[in-house]
């Protein structure tokens, strides 16, 4: 699902919804609840139309299977479910990733629902040779309404499994908090992107000492 013709074709066809600046599919999705810390928490995953559209932005849904999802799953109660799940299993995740970050005991009822999720992935994955190199899919047809999931929950897994769960980090300003991995090479990387906190962050600061200065 989702190679790189189709990503192109789906920027093209409408503009992204979704910031995705984790640098990993089940961070960014653990960010779809903005403001996470505010006492007013921004809800990105309104209706399941915003969870189809999170696949679609993520490439993780084709674009004509998006389509499909958007279409029947309009009013649908099943897709209705289906997002309570991904919920469920958003929160899940973020239990488990932030006390990994906070270096706290992972809570045992979150790490059981998203073993829960990750084994529905299993059941829908397979591994696909192209040009000579294995990779994962996940069923195109017939899925239900729960597609978009299983690739998310497989994210999970696979970044709690690997040395890159060292650095996973959340945003140094408090404001925002989103969690994203840190790729750079020093492994100091502060902010979830620099274009968008580091900079808020960096005026801030000139703005304080500015006031200290008078
Ligand atoms: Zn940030």
């Amino acid at each position: 699902m989702g190679d790189t013709k189709s990503k192109k074709e789906l920027v093209r066809r409408r503009p992204p919804r979704f910031e995705l600046v984790a640098g990993a599919l089940c961070l960014d999705f653990i960010n779809t609840l903005d403001d996470r810390f505010s006492s007013q928490p921004k809800e990105l995953l309104e209706s399941y139309l915003d969870l189809a559209r999170f696949g679609e932005d993520t490439g993780i849904l084709e674009p004509a299977f998006a389509d499909r999802l958007i279409e029947t799953g309009y009013r649908s109660p099943s897709a209705a479910k289906v997002l309570t799940s991904a919920i469920e299993m958003r929160e899940a995740m973020f239990a488990v990733f932030a006390a990994m970050v906070n270096r706290k005991p992972v809570p045992s009822a979150a790490l059981q629902k998203l073993n829960g999720y990750m084994q529905a992935a299993a059941e829908h994955a397979r591994l696909v040779q192209e040009k000579g190199e294995f990779e994962w899919r996940f069923d195109a047809l017939p899925a239900g309404f729960d597609a978009p999931l299983w690739p998310i929950a497989r994210s999970a897994g696979e970044l709690l499994a690997s040395d890159q769960l060292a650095f996973v980090r959340t945003c140094a300003s408090n404001a925002c908090q989103w969690f994203f991995l840190d790729t750079s090479k020093s492994h100091r990387r502060r902010w979830c992107d620099m274009t968008k906190c580091g900079n808020r962050a960096k005026v801030q600061r000139f703005y304080n000492r500015k006031k200290k200065d008078q």
